[in-house]
C-alpha cells in the first residue's frame, strides 16, 4: 500500500513527457531484422537508449530491460504519407461539422491509437485544421498516437491567384504547418481534369520551397501532375490518370509518386450505408469508385515499369479506414506485382525521405529514433503478416507488446 502511494506521489510531480524518457537501455533480441535500407540481420541484438537507436549488434549494456523478439520479424515502424486521421464515423455516418468537437477530437485521438496500434509511428495528414492539437497532444506523450506531419487546411484554384496563394503559403508556415497539401485536379470522380492553373502551381510550389517546406499536390490528370512536377512540387498524390511520358519526367524531377490504391476505395465501398447522401457520395460516385479500383491497380502496374520512380507509401485512410493502413501493402504486392521488398522500403525509409525525415526515421540504425515494429511472420514471404503487429515501439516506448500471442513465437 504504502508503495503504491509513492507512485501515486511519483506520477503527480513526473509530468508524462519525463516519464516517457527511457533511463535504462533496452536490448530487443532478434532472429530477423529487415533494416528498411534493403538488407536484412540475423540473430542480433538492437539496443535503444533513451528515444534513440545506440547501436545494432553491439553488446547488451548492463541493466538493460529485454524484450525476447526472436521468432519475429523486424521492422522500421511503417509510414503513412497520406492519412486523414481526423476524418471518423459518429453514430454510423460520417462526422459533419455539426457534431460536438469534444466528441469529433476524441475520435481522431482513437483513429490515432488505431494506426499506431497498426505499427504506423509516422503519418502525414494532407489537411485539416483540428490536426494541429492532435499533433502537438501526441508529441507531448499525453496520448498514444503516430507522429504527425500535418498541412493544415489546404489550398485550391479557389484560394485566390498567385499572389495570394504566396501569401496563404506564409500563413501556413505561420501557423504551424509541417507542409503545404494543394488542390491540382477535380476528385476522381469527376474525371480529375486540371483546376490550379500552372502559374498557380508555381507561385505556391515556388513559394513553399523557399521558406522549406514541402508540397504534395492532388492530382489525378496527367496535365495536372505534369504542371505539378514542372513546378517543383515535392509529390504527386493519387495520380490515377498520370501517362508514362509524365511517370517519366516525374523520375527525371525526382518528384514522388504515392498512389493509394490498396485502402481507400475498398474502405469506401465496405462502408458504403455511412458516407451514402452525403456531399458527392451518392450512388454514381460509387458505381465509379467500384471501377476506379481497376484503374489505379493499372496505373499503379505502369508505374512499376518506370525503375527510377520513387514511389511512396500512401494509403489515404478516411473514416473507417484508420488501423487498417497495412491493406495498401497486401494490394500492392499481392495484386499489384510489386517486389515485396521494395513495398517494404516504400512504407519505411523511402517515405521518411519523401517527409524529409530520412535521418530520423525509416530505417534500423545507430543514431534512428527507436520506431521499431515485429510481425508474427514475415511480410516478405506472407503478406497476410502485415495485419499481424505484435509489438510497436515509438522513440524508444513501447505501445503494443502482445508477444504472448505470437504462435510461431511461443513454440520456440
Ligand atoms: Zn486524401
Amino acid at each position: 500500500m504504502l508503495r503504491f502511494a509513492r507512485l501515486l506521489f511519483f506520477a503527480a510531480i513526473f509530468p508524462p513527457t519525463l516519464a516517457l524518457a527511457q533511463t535504462r537501455p533496452i536490448v530487443l533480441k532478434a532472429s530477423t531484422v529487415l533494416d528498411g535500407k534493403g538488407h536484412t540481420l540475423f540473430n542480433t541484438i538492437i539496443v535503444v537508449e533513451g528515444t534513440k537507436i545506440a547501436n545494432v549488434g553491439g553488446a547488451a549494456p548492463a541493466g538493460a530491460i529485454t524484450y525476447d523478439l526472436t521468432g519475429l520479424t523486424i521492422t522500421p515502424g511503417w509510414i503513412d504519407t497520406h492519412s486523414h486521421l481526423y476524418w471518423h464515423f459518429n453514430n454510423g455516418r460520417l462526422a459533419g461539422k455539426d457534431e460536438p468537437p469534444t466528441q469529433a477530437i476524441l475520435h481522431a485521438a482513437e483513429n490515432a491509437v488505431l494506426t499506431l496500434n497498426a505499427g504506423f509511428t509516422t503519418i502525414q495528414s494532407p489537411g485539416s485544421p483540428e490536426d494541429k492539437d492532435l499533433r502537438d497532444a501526441i508529441a507531448r506523450g499525453i496520448i498514444p498516437g503516430p507522429r504527425i506531419l500535418t498541412s493544415l487546411e489546404p489550398l485550391t484554384e479557389q484560394s485566390g491567384p498567385p499572389e495570394k496563394l504566396r501569401e496563404l503559403v506564409r500563413e501556413r508556415k505561420q501557423q504551424g504547418a509541417d507542409f503545404i497539401k494543394l488542390f491540382a485536379s477535380k476528385s476522381i470522380r469527376e474525371g480529375g481534369a486540371q483546376t490550379m492553373t500552372d502559374a498557380q502551381l508555381q507561385a505556391a510550389c515556388g513559394e513553399a520551397k523557399s521558406l522549406g517546406l514541402r508540397t504534395i499536390v492532388h492530382a489525378h490528370s496527367a496535365e495536372s501532375a505534369k504542371a505539378a512536377t514542372l513546378a517543383g512540387c515535392t509529390s504527386i498524390e493519387h495520380g490515377a490518370y498520370v501517362t508514362d511520358e509524365v511517370f517519366d519526367l516525374m523520375a527525371n524531377h525526382g518528384t514522388y509518386y504515392d498512389p493509394n490504391i490498396g485502402l481507400v476505395l475498398q474502405n469506401y465501398l465496405d462502408n458504403k450505408e455511412k458516407f451514402l447522401g452525403i456531399g458527392n457520395y451518392n450512388e454514381q460516385g460509387f458505381a465509379f469508385m467500384e471501377k476506379g479500383k481497376s484503374i489505379v491497380l493499372d496505373t499503379f502496374k505502369r508505374a512499376l515499369k518506370h525503375p527510377d520512380l520513387k514511389i511512396i507509401y500512401g494509403t489515404d485512410a478516411v473514416a473507417g479506414a484508420h488501423g487498417r493502413n497495412a491493406e495498401e501493402f497486401i494490394v500492392r504486392v499481392r495484386d499489384g506485382g510489386q517486389d515485396p521488398m521494395a513495398a517494404l522500403l516504400s512504407a519505411t525509409s523511402l517515405s521518411a525521405e519523401s517527409l524529409s525525415l530520412g535521418n530520423v526515421t525509416g530505417s534500423i540504425a545507430p543514431g534512428m529514433d527507436a520506431d521499431i515494429i515485429a510481425f508474427d511472420g514475415n511480410p516478405l514471404q506472407d503478406v497476410t503478416a502485415a495485419r499481424r503487429v505484435l509489438f510497436v515501439m515509438k522513440a524508444g516506448k513501447v505501445f503494443v507488446n502482445r508477444l504472448q500471442e505470437s504462435s510461431s513465437h511461443s513454440a520456440r
